[in-house]
């Protein structure tokens, strides 16, 4: 994927007038992320009204993404979807400030100044937030061997049967089992 530029929609109009609401529709290809690489374009829809002292961001997004497989680090293909939400003070063009957001744990304001809000950085860190904490390639993926590091889903090792054949790796299964069950402790 290219570089991409980041979609700036402009909210000057909206921020000068209380009362006053517009509604964007998107359809944003976001660039490739630390944590993820979509596959398509992100769609959704948003609203901003001018609260008179708070901008208010309503809308929703959905998107499907690539990431790697929490049990073999291969790439998985996941939805990602999910509300947005977002609260910015700043109704004076020229003199504003980043503003509280109504999650403080999402650092939305990064994406908001000026009067344009930053489409492109709003949706990154919503897909991020978005993003299931184990993701799998396929639900019955069978992981990496912890041993010779192999992908199990491709080929099959002979390490399981090697340790159970060999007194030296009895032993050390032996000795794992009871460092795992002193840590379950
Ligand atoms: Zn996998
Ligand atoms: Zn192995």
């Amino acid at each position: 994927m290219g570089p991409v530029e980041p979609v700036k929609i402009d909210l000057r109009e909206v921020a000068r007038v209380p009362g006053a609401r517009a509604t964007h529709e998107f359809a944003e290809s976001l660039p490739e992320d630390e944590q993820f690489q979509a596959t398509g374009p992100v769609r959704g829809s948003l609203a901003v009204s001018n609260a008179g002292g708070v901008l208010l961001l309503t809308g929703d997004f959905r998107g499907r993404v690539r990431v790697p497989c929490a049990r073999c680090l291969e790439p998985a293909e996941v939805d990602v979807s999910g509300a947005l939400q977002e609260e910015f003070r700043s109704l004076t063009p020229g003199v504003e400030k980043p503003a509280d957001t109504i999650d403080a744990q999402e650092p939305a304001e990064a994406a908001y100044s000026e009067g344009l809000l930053d489409l492109t950085e709003l949706l990154r860190q919503q897909v991020a937030l978005g993003l299931p904490i184990q993701p799998l390639c396929t639900a019955d993926c069978r992981g990496l061997c912890p041993n010779c590091g192999k992908n199990l889903n491709r080929e099959q090792c002979s390490c399981a049967a090697e340790a159970l054949e060999s007194p030296v790796g009895w032993r050390a299964e032996l000795a794992k089992l009871a460092q795992k069950q002193r840590g379950a402790a």
